[in-house]
């Protein structure tokens, strides 16, 4: 609105724009019908519509899509479309790269070249949604989980969720978005004190610190005392219920005795447990847990009165793994389309 008043225009073209960009998904100033010439013309000198060029696209068997995006200064990013059986749900980047280091993650491989802006991230919403615009269909949620620390790129991921959330923007409720932390104490207070109803996600992935520290570096910045009070904290200022993601890598964190464990950490917490099968990453080595330790550690998460589910995977035959086509983008390797 401030560059619109900042030009002569009046305030209210700011919704109008807004509108064009976000709802109708228009490209092209000069088709914005209820802008002036003048106002189209002084748009069209300053700014661009699309911070994103598509690179690739991979459609999966089962109807999951996979976009690489080029950015304007010559970067690739990644985000996941799904099909669920409540509509479209879609996985957003917020980072070039990332710094946390999980070492399961295809993402850590290439350290951050620097955040998304409001608008890169924005614009794979637009992009995706306008792929499903010719089919009358629409994203109706959104995970911030894709490559990235959400949490470290705070204010460009929360001026992308008021876009999103916004009824004159996409109109994606709140509760429908989430935004998933490998646990950035800090901001998780910011976030308690924003009361937001948009859902918590937490990247958790081990039961205990030892194991945690071994798997996510963030840990030891961040044990999982100081967590798990940040947390508290997050209950007490919202009436929201958490989520804790727990992938099952195969003999690292996927035993009965790391299943009680876990219910013994998150027994007073508000919260259910999405567990996920790990999605292997050729450059580290860690597997899959097998079917039935899959599905005894749920059996005992659920014994012990812990909300949980078992997700079924998508996209195993695209590299859905985090930060795999861009990876391999990164490092020339080919990809099939
Ligand atoms: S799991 Fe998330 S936080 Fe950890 S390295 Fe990968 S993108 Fe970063």
């Amino acid at each position: 609105m401030d560059w619109l008043v900042d030009h002569g225009e009046k305030p209210f073209k700011a919704q109008q724009l807004f509108a064009w960009l976000y709802k109708h998904r228009e490209l092209e100033f000069g088709n914005m019908s209820n802008l002036s010439k003048a106002t189209q013309a002084k748009l069209g000198e300053s700014f661009e519509v699309g911070a994103l060029a598509l690179e690739n696209k991979q459609v999966s068997s089962d109807g999951t899509i996979k976009y690489l995006f080029r950015t304007q200064d010559g970067l690739f990013l990644e985000t996941v479309l799904m099909s669920q059986d409540y509509g479209y749900s879609i996985c957003v980047t917020s980072q070039l790269g990332c710094n946390m280091g999980c070492t399961f993650c295809a993402s850590g491989i290439l350290k951050k070249q620097r955040d998304l802006s409001c608008g890169e991230i924005v614009a794979q919403l637009l992009q995706a949604q306008r792929d499903l615009d010719g089919e009358e269909k629409r994203i109706s949620h959104i995970v911030v989980m894709g490559i990235g620390e959400p949490f470290d790129n705070y204010d460009n991921v929360m001026d992308f969720i008021n876009i999103a959330n916004d009824d004159h923007g996409f109109g994606i409720g709140a509760r429908h978005i989430t935004i998933s932390t490998c646990g950035v104490v800090p901001s998780i207070k910011r976030f308690a004190d924003e009361q937001s109803q948009v859902n918590l996600a937490i990247s958790l992935h081990a039961p205990n610190d030892e194991l945690r520290s071994q798997l996510m570096p963030i840990n030891n910045r961040y044990p999982l005392k100081s967590l798990m009070d940040s947390l508290r904290y997050y209950l007490s200022k919202n009436n929201r219920r958490l989520t804790f993601e727990y992938i099952l890598i195969e003999n690292v964190n996927d035993s009965i005795e790391q299943a009680n464990e876990l219910a013994d950490l998150i027994r007073d917490l508000n919260a259910y447990v999405n567990l996920i099968p790990y999605n292997p990453v050729d450059e580290k080595g860690y597997k899959q847990s097998s079917k039935s330790s899959q599905l005894a550690f749920y059996d005992r998460l659920k014994r012990r009165k812990i909300q949980c589910t078992l997700r079924r995977e998508q996209g195993q035959d695209i590299d859905a793994a985090c930060g795999q086509l861009r990876a391999k983008k990164m490092k020339g390797l080919d990809y099939a389309s």
